[in-house]
């Protein structure tokens, strides 16, 4: 029997930030010349959908040119070689974890690849720009979609799974992530109270962070690699 059976690991902007894309809140932040009230809020986007599109079709080209780093390999080889249920749950709207060949992925912030039409909901996949006069695959009306991207003021995706997985995890695992964005930041609380051991990998000590039991300091490129070998030769 391994030493876990059900394993959560928490991504924030600081996994891919070894893949070359910026963290949220570092200077040369993805977000910086564009003010978080227009590109990241309902309001935003009600107020000027064109300008928010071209953002995230913008953002989507660098996106789709970065490549996994051993951050995310790591993740897919514990999937791979440590018999638990393995579950990825990722603030990031990047797809390196796909890229990186993981699976049970919970993308709790949207993903960039993605539009959804705010007539009937379907969701349309697509590396390509989308934009005002974009006709909904399903329901073919035009101008209706909007990125899949959970803006401030929006429910996080896939909250339910998330909260069960949450609650009966025996390892839970936070890697780059600050700690400041709710509700994520809450996670390793729920996990530590129903009787997880948690661990934080980041390059500093974080906010809200009584809840872990142990902190890796470093870059996740080297640290989880490590930690990961250590499961799974010890499990
Ligand atoms: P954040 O930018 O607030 O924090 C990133 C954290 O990662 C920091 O604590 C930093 O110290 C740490 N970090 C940086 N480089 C690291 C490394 N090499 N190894 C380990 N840790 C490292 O990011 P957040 O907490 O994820 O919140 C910001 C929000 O912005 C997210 O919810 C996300 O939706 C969005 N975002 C996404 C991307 C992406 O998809 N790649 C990039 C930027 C922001």
């Amino acid at each position: 029997m391994p030493q876990y059976q059900n394993i959560v690991i928490l991504t924030g902007a600081g996994i891919s930030a070894e893949s070359g894309l910026a963290t949220f809140r570092s200077s040369n932040g993805l977000w910086n010349n564009h003010p978080v009230e227009d590109v990241a809020t309902v309001e935003g986007f009600q107020r000027n959908p064109a300008y928010v599109h071209a953002f995230y079709n913008e953002l989507k080209q660098e996106l789709v040119k970065a490549q996994p780093n051993p951050a995310h390999l790591a993740l897919t080889r514990l999937q791979n070689e440590y018999p638990a249920r393995i579950s990825i749950v990722t603030q990031n709207v990047d797809t390196l974890h796909e890229k990186a060949g993981s699976r049970n992925i919970y993308h709790i912030h949207g993903q960039i690849n993605q539009a959804v039409c705010q007539n009937c909901g379907q969701i349309l996949e697509t590396f390509g720009d989308v934009d005002t006069e974009t006709v909904c695959p399903h329901c073919q009306i035009m101008g209706m979609m909007k990125p899949n991207i959970v803006f401030f003021g929006e429910n996080l995706l896939c909250m339910d799974e998330v909260d069960r997985l949450l609650r009966t995890c025996d390892l839970f695992l936070s890697v780059g992530t600050s700690g400041v964005v709710f509700p994520a930041a809450a996670f390793v609380q729920i996990a530590k109270l129903n009787g997880a051991e948690t661990v934080e990998f980041n390059l500093e000590p974080t906010s809200n962070n009584y809840y872990f039991d142990r902190h890796i300091f470093g870059k996740a490129g080297s640290t989880l690699p490590a930690f990961i070998d250590d499961l799974i030769t010890n499990r």
